[in-house]
């Protein structure tokens, strides 16, 4: 650096300096004059205050860190903000004329924080770059004797990103690092294609552990397990199902695992669903370096906290511009809309920043959450999401500073698991949801109960468990003695079904009277008219409907089993036609004994077995890969007896999601199954990547080429 650049930056710093100990005078004083539970004194006393509170922070705070980590983190660092209070508590004690009430002791720290992130914003201070710093003499501290000549591989998710919307937003100039990499061909970009399952359960299983066999969609019942609910990202459930996956061979065998799904069987780990199994375990040395300083945690705080004020201001934008389709949008999801799309962002960087450094991994991988659960809410390319796309391409900028600072060198590969494809839901549409509407062409004598979510991944992953759900098993298990106590021609046939007679089916008069009803199966379909039925309050479980973006699956569960075309078109002969007749409805899977996996539209039949097709195309709009991902999915284990795909509409590209969010993945149709993968130019092009797994095949690859080169 030149003397004169020199002269310039020690200027700024002062400058700076100057800049905060006035706005921390004035945020003192402000509060003095807001609160009854504050008192300066006489004036001069703000400056000392601003200058003792500093000074107890660089002596205290690495006390009170030492001894309190597991007390801050286990707290979700809302103890740092305590800590925070108590260091100027004691600051300002020994002050005279100064007086500090219980808010008082809440509310100065807190302003003051304010009033420090918002100078250090408008002078344009990255204050990541001096945190840096920070982590790294903590990083050198901890640093093995041994280095790495090798290259690692760093993986960076944006969860939800399709490779259509990431170009818009190159496009727009917001993610001007991403950009800057393909201009200079250091990094290749390619849209890649997901299972039909297009989230981030059957995504990561995929990726992470190149097996994602049996994860159905993000929710699903398990009719031999009790018809347990299991859901990929619980952190009561995500173990058991990695322990289904995972061969031990994962992505990230000596790496890390950051804020993902499932861990790769990862060396280390931290905010990975897997591997918390309840929110105690979240406890994790990585954790540290988010608190090596007093106002890091205060600085990630006042960023969520306006996180949340974006959020209220976007929804009375929608409002007020009537943007259609739009959510009704709580408090609470801003918060945790703020939670995923800040505290994990910030988090996250600053814990890959110290594994850079440190230099100890061969391999990361990390999700940024933040634009998927704006995108649910707000629209997959509504105005919210650019400036959430803004932030996490300046991570990759702060992580590629950091690379450079390292003894050790990095590849950055960034990815998205799945995309989104926008639209109105079902509800919104057509006043009713999958589940009740399935409901109305159910038998009056069918006790039905529904459940239905209406929830973001990020809230099912925290949430405690749902007492309702839980008692479906044993709502379930009542139903069962009752219909057993009961006779019946339909019961001898249910008790025969449980058996897996099929000849038993096919010579039983009730099939045969309803075979010559259909003896086509599209005429019927077509000829049905749907009756409404009245309902009565449904009281128990006999069916159970789950959605997972614009899948939907029905599961009738006084079946141990999966149920065929033949067996449900016996029981329910409403049902199927129903389904198929509703225009929220692109096309259906059910499995037939005779024919295998049909998929059924409106207007023709897909026979996935040797790919015959009766009538119009119902796979027509869905990708030439549909009718793969279909039979594929269609030999999962814990398939629903019939799956919804809904409609895709290529022309305003649309779809209807079974759930409320109006950005939505799950199923096929537009965006959400086109992901992308942005790696190294000088890495082997990998060619046609379809499906999750094959981008855990290339990703392997190319990591064990660079741990042997
Ligand atoms: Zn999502």
């Amino acid at each position: 650096m030149s003397f004169k650049n020199q002269l310039i930056s020690s200027l700024k710093t002062i400058i700076i300096t100057i800049l905060l100990i006035l706005a921390n005078i004035a945020a003192v004083l402000f509060v003095d004059y807001i609160s009854s539970d504050f008192t300066v004194g006489p004036l001069y006393n703000s400056l000392i205050i601003v200058i003792a509170v500093a000074i107890a922070n660089s002596l205290l705070w690495p006390i009170f860190r030492r001894f309190l980590m597991k007390f801050i983190i286990l707290t979700f660092g809302i103890g740092s903000l305590f800590i925070n209070s108590v260091i100027f508590y004691i600051a300002t004690y020994f002050i005279p004329g100064v007086h500090v009430g219980f808010y008082g002791f809440w509310q100065v720290p807190i302003v003051m924080a304010i009033a420090t992130t918002f100078i250090t914003n408008i002078t344009n201070t990255n204050y990541f770059d001096s945190y840096i710093k920070n982590i790294l003499r903590y990083a050198i501290k901890r640093k093995s004797s041994y280095n790495k000549q090798y290259s690692g591989v760093i993986m960076l998710e944006i969860d939800g990103l399709s490779f259509n919307t990431l170009k818009k937003a190159i496009d727009k100039g917001v993610m001007p690092t991403v950009k800057s990499w393909i201009e200079n061909d250091t990094h290749t970009l390619k849209q890649w294609e997901t299972d039909l399952s297009s989230q981030t359960g059957a995504s990561q299983a995929g990726i992470l552990h190149g097996n994602n066999r049996d994860i159905v969609a993000y929710r699903w019942v398990e009719k031999e397990n009790d018809n347990n609910i299991m859901v990929s990202g619980k952190l009561s459930h995500a173990p058991k199902i990695e322990e289904r996956i995972s061969n031990g061979e994962g992505l990230l065998v000596n790496g890390i695992s950051i804020a993902n799904m499932f861990s790769g069987d990862s060396k280390i780990s931290a905010l990975t669903s897997s591997r918390l199994g309840g929110i105690s375990r979240i406890y994790n040395k990585t954790l540290h370096t988010i608190f090596l300083d007093a106002y890091n945690f205060q600085r990630i705080f006042i960023l969520f906290l306006w996180d949340i004020l974006v959020e209220f201001k976007s929804q009375l934008v929608h409002d007020i511009k009537n943007i259609q389709p739009r959510l009704r949008r709580t408090p609470v999801y801003a918060a945790i809309r703020a939670g995923a799309n800040v505290v994990l962002r910030e988090s996250t960087t600053e814990i890959l920043t110290s594994e850079i450094l440190t230099g100890e991994i061969d391999t990361a991988y990390a999700t940024f959450m933040g634009y998927d659960e704006v995108a649910h809410h707000s629209g997959v390319e509504d105005d919210d999401v650019w400036s959430v796309l803004k932030q996490i391409d300046l991570q990759f900028s702060r992580l590629t500073s950091a690379i450079t600072m390292s003894d050790r060198d990095y590849k950055l590969v960034i990815l998205s698991d799945h995309g989104q494809s926008n639209g109105a839901t079902f509800k919104q549409r057509y006043g009713i949801t999958l589940g009740n509407y399935v409901r109305r062409l159910l038998p009056d004598d069918l006790t039905v109960f529904r459940s239905e979510y209406n929830i973001d991944h990020f809230r099912d992953a925290v949430l405690p468990e749902n007492k309702q759900l839980q008692n479906i098993k044993e709502r379930v298990e009542n139903i069962r003695d009752d219909l057993f106590d009961k006779s019946g021609p339909i019961q001898n046939i249910r008790n025969e079904l449980n058996e897996r007679k099929p000849s038993i089916i096919f010579e039983n008069e009730q099939y045969l009277n309803l075979r010559e009803k259909y003896s086509n199966s599209l005429e019927y379909i077509k000829g049905y008219e749907s009756v409404q039925q009245s309902t009565q309050k449904a009281k128990d479980s006999e069916l159970i409907v789950l959605g997972s973006g614009n899948m939907g699956l029905i599961y009738l569960t006084q079946w141990s089993q999966r149920l065929n075309y033949e067996e449900i078109v016996m029981l329910f002969p409403d049902l199927i036609p129903g389904l198929v007749n509703h225009s929220g409805v692109g096309f259906i899977l059910v499995n037939s004994l005779s024919n295998g996996g049909m998929v059924i539209g409106q207007n023709g039949i897909y026979y996935l077995d040797g790919d015959r097709i009766v009538g119009e195309n119902p796979l027509e709009d869905f990708g030439k890969n549909a009718p793969k991902h279909l039979k594929r999915q269609n030999s999962f284990k814990n398939m629903p007896d019939i799956l919804v795909n809904s409609f895709y509409d290529r022309k305003h590209d649309e779809v209807c999601a079974f759930e409320e969010l109006i950005g939505s993945h799950g199923g096929l149709g537009g965006n959400q199954s086109k992901p992308f993968i942005l790696y190294p130019s000088e890495w082997e092009n990998p060619g046609d990547l379809i499906g999750a797994e094959s981008i855990y095949k290339f990703l392997k690859r190319e990591i064990e080429k660079s741990d042997s080169g």
